[in-house]
């Protein structure tokens, strides 16, 4: 199977990584030139000088850019890499993007005779290189099983969410979830802090108690207390996402102000800590804010 891989990010590369070899013939570009070409040569696939020539011949374009602005742009400028896509390929876009990009951009390539699969991932760098990415998508079932032996070279719970969109809907509310998560963790522990509580013994009780939660059990105590912060996925991404599920409830009616909130604290932390700093560094502005370090001590 003939598979085009455009951006090899934090999260394409480990992903592409896996469908380097057979059943899979696989070309991959990405916009930084080098990246591309170091991969190429680590994992012995082709490596393409555009986009365009990426996607001739393949029966497979998967893109896994920053979000669907990314996404249209690259499909629609000059009207190029659309028209290179062969009749009969799919387009399965495991950026984490918004439903109604993606539900535009299904019904251009549906003209063409191209499929289209929003099919967002979580789980992180670590999941991604296990090959065990969840996997929530959205589109049409027989679309969907062309592409199915090539989600499963990297995920491990594949999920069938509802039509083009619908994917990327439960990506978004997912992450608005770690988002607020992240926030509200680290202003307990500010507060506990300043309360006299030390971190470590405030997480202890937490963890086996009700308030835990992904970001109290892993996130804080692996990069929080340590200092350590690794990057992984960028906060400007999060903020992404969790300001497509405010937007959603918005255009759905639907009454979220946590959400919103979220977003907003979300999009200040971005703009204090800028585009390359990790979803969990989020912490350090509500450190700052209140004049606590959440940390054990041993750091
Ligand atoms: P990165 O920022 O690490 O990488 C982004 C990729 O997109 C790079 O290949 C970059 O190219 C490329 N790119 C950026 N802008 C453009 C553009 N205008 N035209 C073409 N290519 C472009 O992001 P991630 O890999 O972390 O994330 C990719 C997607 O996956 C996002 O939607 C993210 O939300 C999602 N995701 C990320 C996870 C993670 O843990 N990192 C987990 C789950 C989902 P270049 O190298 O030239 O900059």
């Amino acid at each position: 199977m003939r598979i085009a891989f455009l951006g090899l990010g934090a999260i394409g590369r480990p992903m592409a990584s896996h469908l380097a070899g057979a059943p899979f013939e696989l070309t991959v570009w990405n916009r930084s030139g080098a990246k591309a070409r170091a991969f190429a040569k680590h994992h012995n696939v082709a490596v393409a000088e555009s986009a365009v020539e990426a996607v001739k011949g393949a029966e497979v374009v998967i893109t896994c850019l920053p979000s669907s602005v990314e996404v249209l742009a690259l499909l629609s400028k000059d009207g190029k890499l659309i028209g290179a896509i062969e009749r009969g390929a799919v387009l399965l876009d495991c950026t984490s993007g918004d439903p109604a990009t993606s539900r535009l951009l299904a019904s251009e390539l549906e003209k063409r005779g191209i499929g289209f699969i929003d099919a967002p991932v979580s789980g992180g760098v670590v999941a991604a290189e296990g090959g065990k990415l969840t996997v929530m998508w959205g589109g049409d079932e027989e679309v969907f099983e062309r592409v199915r032996p090539v989600v499963e070279a990297f995920g491990k719970k594949i999920v069938h969410c509802g039509p083009v969109g619908a994917g990327d809907a439960l990506k978004a509310v997912n992450n608005a979830l770690l988002a607020v998560h992240i926030l509200s963790a680290a202003e307990g522990l500010a507060l506990l802090k300043k309360a006299g509580v030390d971190p470590s013994v405030a997480l202890d009780v937490i963890n086996a108690s009700s308030g835990r939660s992904n970001s109290s059990e892993n996130l804080i105590p692996q990069r929080v207390l340590t200092r350590a912060f690794p990057r992984t996925f960028r906060l400007a991404l999060l903020e992404k996402d969790i300001g497509i599920a405010a937007s959603l409830a918005t255009e759905l009616g639907v009454a979220a102000p946590l959400i919103a909130l979220g977003a907003e604290r979300y999009a200040e932390a971005r703009r204090q800590l800028g585009e390359e700093a990790d979803h969990v560094e989020a912490v350090k502005m509500i450190e700052a804010e209140n004049g606590v370090e959440i940390s054990d001590g041993t750091a």
